[in-house]
């Protein structure tokens, strides 16, 4: 008999792990269950389309329902498991238990609720599912005012996007500057004053009141302890949380940050059961500590690793240095791992080197700032963390200082790094190792 391997969730984790199991073992029966109308399109690509930069939405599928049939990979749209039951090895679907021999939990994360009045109107933007995207992107051209609620990633780009649609965007945080969990303020504020530029307008240090509706149940406006915003749409790109209730309730152990707890394998507390994606919590390389809600390309990973080892291969996971990276406003940001005021309020002890540099020749037209900030132990210099914000080559530059981090890179390295140069697209000094060297010397006057 063939094993039957049934993944929860059509997002990332679910579709990787999907693949893996099958591509591990092609007997395997593979099921995925998922609330959606689709799986394997891209919700990264959504607010770019609310942007207009990506002109429709159909670009950000990935794969067609039929080819998932062709790899023998039975995705059951629209169907919702309401339980599992890990003793008798059973999902419960429309009712009927589904057995399993493998059982792989991919069921991800929501964005946490606005804990106001008015939370239920209509109105309320959670950018999640394609198609909802699809049918607000057809309203957008109606809205004269919106209000995004909070400076996480996904609400950088949601600011960008609504202001590049030409629509008078609010941000409404109650921390003191953009994404201030992830990052400093010298490196968010040229995102701020672009936002600025652009016509957004900022609120931050506000706290969100309630939601007002008018008489047809529709959001009018959001109270805060900054006044009244008039608005029609709201977007709500609050914090993720995991989705594990019903695996917490099937008995599989969730731990501090909140997510399924799995081990390099990504097996869960309970067997025959993995887990994988933005429902589980994995250790920072760095720190130890676990964390959850990284990003879709960790879910991807995580996911395929899960489906490997649920369909009989093995392969392990390793702990996490979150390169990040995005365009907010006119700026690329980016990181890696510790930003100085998360360092700071984790008593991480650290020494520092910044720098402005540029992104190409200084006479090549285009040429753009980036600003680099290092972080690095003290005593052995090996790098902790990064940050930056500029033109160009952000992305590149925290792929490159993950592993740097990851390898236990130090200061003394990066000062003296090899670096391309050629005017159309790299300058003679390259900005890390400008970073480094400032360290260097504060250190040794
Ligand atoms: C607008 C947007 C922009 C993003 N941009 C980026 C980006 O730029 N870069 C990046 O790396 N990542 C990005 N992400 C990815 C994101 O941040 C997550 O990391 C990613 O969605 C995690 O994937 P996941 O499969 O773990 O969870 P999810 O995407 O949450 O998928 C969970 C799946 O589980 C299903 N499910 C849950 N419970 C059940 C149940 N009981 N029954 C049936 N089905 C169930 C859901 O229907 C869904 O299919 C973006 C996401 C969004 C929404």
């Amino acid at each position: 008999m063939p094993q039957r391997i049934v993944v929860i969730g059509g997002g990332a984790a679910g579709i990787g792990a999907a693949g893996a199991a099958k591509g591990t073992d092609p007997s395997a029966e593979v099921i995925v269950f998922t609330d959606y109308q689709d799986a394997a399109y891209s919700p990264c690509g959504i607010p770019y389309v609310h942007g207009g930069e990506i002109p429709d939405f159909e670009r950000l599928f990935l794969g067609s329902k039929q080819q998932y049939v062709e790899q023998g990979i039975d995705i059951r749209y629209e169907t919702h498991v309401s339980a599992y039951d890990t003793a008798s090895k059973t999902v419960t679907v429309h009712g009927e238990p589904v057995p399993y021999d493998k059982l792989i939990v991919a069921s991800g994360w929501n964005y946490g609720t606005p804990d106001v009045a008015g939370a239920d109107l209509t109105g309320l933007y959670y950018m999640k599912n394609i198609r909802e995207a699809m049918e607000r992107d057809k309203t957008l051209d109606s809205v004269t005012s919106a209000v995004v609620l909070e400076a996480g990633p996904l609400g950088l780009e949601m600011v960008t996007a609504l202001c590049h649609r030409g629509i008078e965007t609010h941000l409404v945080d109650p921390s003191p500057w953009a994404l201030s969990m992830a990052t400093d303020p010298d490196i968010a504020k040229p995102v701020e004053d672009s936002w600025v530029e652009m016509g957004a307008k900022l609120h931050f240090n506000t706290k969100l009141e309630a939601i007002l509706g008018d008489a047809n149940g529709a959001v009018r406006a959001v109270q805060t302890s900054d006044g009244e915003i008039a608005c029609q749409l709201v977007v709500v790109a609050t914090h993720k949380e995991p989705n594990t209730e019903l695996g917490a309730a099937a008995g599989l152990a969730v731990g501090s940050a909140g997510g399924f707890i799995v081990d390099e394998s990504m097996a869960s507390s309970v067997e025959d059961v993995w887990a994988a994606g933005d429902c589980i919590e994995v250790p920072h390389g760095v720190s130890n500590i676990p964390i959850q809600g990284l990003s879709g390309s960790h879910a991807y990973s995580q996911g395929k690793v899960a489906g490997v080892n649920a369909a009989g291969g093995t392969r392990t996971y390793q702990p996490v240095y979150v390169p990040w990276g995005l365009v907010a406003g006119k700026w690329m940001i980016g990181g890696v791992s510790f930003s100085e005021t998360l360092a700071t309020a984790l008593g991480i002890p650290f020494v520092m080197g910044v720098a402005q540099g540029i992104s190409r020749a200084r006479y090549y037209p285009d040429v753009k700032p980036v600003k680099v900030k290092l972080l690095a132990q003290p005593g052995t210099l090996k790098l902790i963390g990064a940050q930056m914000v500029g033109g160009e080559g952000i992305k590149e530059r925290a792929d490159f200082l993950a592993m740097a981090v990851r390898t236990g890179i130090t200061l003394r390295d990066l000062a003296t790094m090899e670096n391309v140069y050629s005017p159309p697209i790299g300058a003679l000094n390259e900005p890390i190792a400008l970073a480094a060297q400032n360290a260097l010397s504060q250190l040794d006057t």
